[in-house]
């Protein structure tokens, strides 16, 4: 079903969260055993994100050889696999970077005939050794150009109009939005046109960037709505669980944290104290967001569930 259906149909705000694929070598069983718990919330999905690829360096007598490689591959292996397993809708995270159109393409086959008809599109990061994203050659610079992919195949419109009168896809899209503003974009304003540039070209729906201060939320959402966005805005939390995030929730998604969480976490005596507070913390913002009547609050994972079973007992 439609991400989009799901809101529809809820009669109270929904719960979903978001996983990563394991690292290249560990079993699946592990991301298993953190989605059981979570089961009894009710997540009418689950996303699965798309790590960039990354250059390693392989020593061979001497010389070291560059190789690239994808360090948590698997993205659409594990949404076939969660939705046979649990029978839930999943929704794998397409990026523009690293893949070429083409290789969109396939994929995006490959993910009908699978039965997933929900996908996040976005543009990714820059690799970890450039400073800024290099749009892959053949590949998209922007979401919004994925999207327009996306909604191409929709009407039954490959690449290279190779296939003609095919039968139409009808994936239903997310898109990323950002209540403090994405980190390369000179302002909130210019940032909020280029997402309504992405629902524009058909996007259905947002998903936020993690925020620890709902009234950003509730300013970004309003100012959204006045310049015409009115797909479900999706806000996406995560509880702090250990001290270092003060540091590096900033500095990867560029985003501030309350002076009265800061404060919070630097009183805290241990990592489990820290750990409690954030789950605090997290559940405030929620009933907060419940109480205004989001449709759903999609919750970071990072894999990890026990910090978000504590949540979802309390809430959902
Ligand atoms: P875009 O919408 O393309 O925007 C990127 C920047 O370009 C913005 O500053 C925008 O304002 C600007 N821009 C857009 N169009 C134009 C234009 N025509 N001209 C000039 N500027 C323009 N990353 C991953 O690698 N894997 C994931 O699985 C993943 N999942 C995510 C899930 C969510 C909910 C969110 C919020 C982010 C996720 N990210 C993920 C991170 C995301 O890839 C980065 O934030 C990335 O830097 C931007 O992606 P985007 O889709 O928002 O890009």
């Amino acid at each position: 079903m439609k991400i989009t259906e799901h809101i529809k149909q809820a009669k109270e705000t929904l719960f979903s969260f978001e996983i990563i694929p394991p690292k290249k070598g560990n079993s699946i069983q592990d991301l298993y055993d953190n989605i059981d718990p979570l089961m009894e919330f009710n997540p009418p999905f689950i996303d699965v994100t798309t790590s960039r690829e990354e250059y390693v360096y392989i020593e061979k007598d001497g010389l070291f050889d560059r190789k690239i490689t994808r360090m948590r591959p698997g993205t659409l292996g594990i949404c076939a696999a969660i939705k046979h397993k649990y029978n839930l809708d999943t929704v794998p995270h397409v990026l523009c970077g690293g893949f070429t159109k083409e290789e969109t393409e396939y994929l995006l086959v490959d993910c009908h005939y699978l039965g997933i008809h929900n996908i996040m599109a976005l543009r990714g990061d820059a690799m970890k050794h450039q400073k800024i994203f290099e749009p892959t050659p053949g590949g998209h610079a922007y979401a919004h150009d994925l999207v327009k992919q996306v909604m191409d195949l929709n009407r039954g419109k490959y690449l290279h109009q190779v296939v003609e009168g095919s039968e139409p896809y009808d994936f239903c899209v997310g898109v990323a939005g950002y209540p403090e503003k994405h980190y390369e974009s000179p302002s909130m304003n210019s940032d909020l046109k280029r997402l309504k540039q992405k629902v524009d070209a058909g996007a259905d729906y947002v998903v936020t960037q993690m925020f620890f201060d709902n009234a950003k939320y509730f300013e970004f959402v309003d100012k959204a709505r006045e310049i015409g966005i009115n797909v479900p805005i999706i806000p996406g939390l995560k509880p702090i669980a250990v001290e270092r995030h003060l540091q590096l929730l900033p500095q990867i998604f560029k985003i501030d944290l309350p002076e009265d969480l800061v404060a919070g976490v630097e009183k805290c005596q241990s990592n489990k104290d820290i750990r409690t507070l954030g789950i605090e913390w997290c559940i405030a913002q929620s009933k907060e967001l419940i109480q205004a009547g989001v449709p759903l609050i999609h919750y970071y994972s990072m894999g990890k569930s026990s910090n978000i079973m504590e949540i979802g007992k309390e809430l959902f």
